[in-house]
């Protein structure tokens, strides 16, 4: 079967060497012939997205010789999608309305004796699934501001035990519990990442997904979500982070590593192709310029 790969950024900045680095391995794991790459603009954070930065990818991924298949899929153009999903969800009792502010959280978390953190942060305390239907319809009706949250405990005991394929590592036991209750819509946007990355990788046909391994503990989420869906699992191959000499991961602060301005004092795609094919490399790189 022919592979099918993305590369999916958030426009919200010039793309620096790590990102590079990440599109030329997604590049690599559509294959060659038959294999399709895809670019996946995830754009749902509108507050923070700018067009220069989008039309920067573009450029940025063009100069440094990869193609992909059009058209591009930009999230913030398929809401439909995400509500389509969040519908089903509801149908079956696994999302609640969550109208508790940061604040609110935070004070809540500070009363209780043990706060358990997952890889996100805070678990969320569970306050607003307690709330009775007429208390939440209540609520909505007066235009209450809320985001929408998962249920973990039912959407695990739903799903069952689920697994996913990790490249070079073999399966692994998706456990999404840590988590708690996650935000699969915000209350400013009618999705979440965890929501929109997932769906979209099915909806494109996605069959490996490529991606640094600060993203590996989201997949436990994104397991989750495929199985209460019924959505595809695509295989997953994790990847090192690139790091600079002082073992920090590149970042968006990092202005003279973005690509834009790397191309704009003249260095050439070649190099950079070669370098990042061989992170070795990368400190002596570092350092010359
Ligand atoms: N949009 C995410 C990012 O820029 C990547 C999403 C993914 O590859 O799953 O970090």
């Amino acid at each position: 079967m022919s592979s099918v790969s993305r590369f999916a950024p958030s426009p919200t900045g010039y793309l620096h060497l790590g990102h590079a680095y990440s599109a030329l391995i997604a590049a690599a794991a559509a294959g060659g012939s038959g294999g399709r790459f895809l670019l996946r603009i995830e754009d749902i954070d509108q507050g923070r997205c700018r067009p220069q930065f989008e039309d920067a990818i573009r450029e940025d991924l063009a100069w440094l010789g990869l193609t992909w298949q059009e058209p591009v899929r930009r999230q913030s153009e398929h809401l439909a999608d995400y509500r389509g999903a969040l519908d089903s969800l509801r149908a079956d009792g696994l999302i609640y309305p969550c109208f508790c502010t940061r604040g609110d959280i935070r004070a809540e978390i500070g009363r209780s004796a043990a706060a358990p953190h997952g890889p996100d942060g805070p678990v969320y305390p569970g306050t607003c699934r307690a709330l009775s239907a007429e208390a939440r319809a209540e609520r909505i009706a007066a235009g209450e501001a809320h985001a929408l949250r998962l249920d973990m405990a039912r959407a695990i005991e739903t799903s069952g035990n689920l697994t996913w394929r990790e490249h070079e590592q073999g399966d692994i036991a998706a456990d999404a519990a840590p988590f708690g209750d996650v935000v699969l819509a915000r209350k400013d946007t009618p999705t979440s990442y965890h929501l929109a990355v997932t769906l979209d990788d099915h909806l494109q046909a996605v069959t490996v997904v490529t991606r640094g391994e600060d993203l590996f503990e989201a997949t436990h989420v994104h397991r989750l979500l495929q199985a209460l869906l019924g959505l595809d699992t695509p295989e997953y191959a994790h990847h090192a982070l690139l790091r600079d000499a002082s073992g920090r991961r590149f970042a968006k602060r990092d202005h003279a590593l973005t690509l834009h301005e790397l191309r704009a004092a003249g260095h050439g795609p070649e190099r950079l192709r070669e370098i990042l094919a061989e992170p070795a490399q990368l400190p002596a790189f570092l350092a010359a310029l």
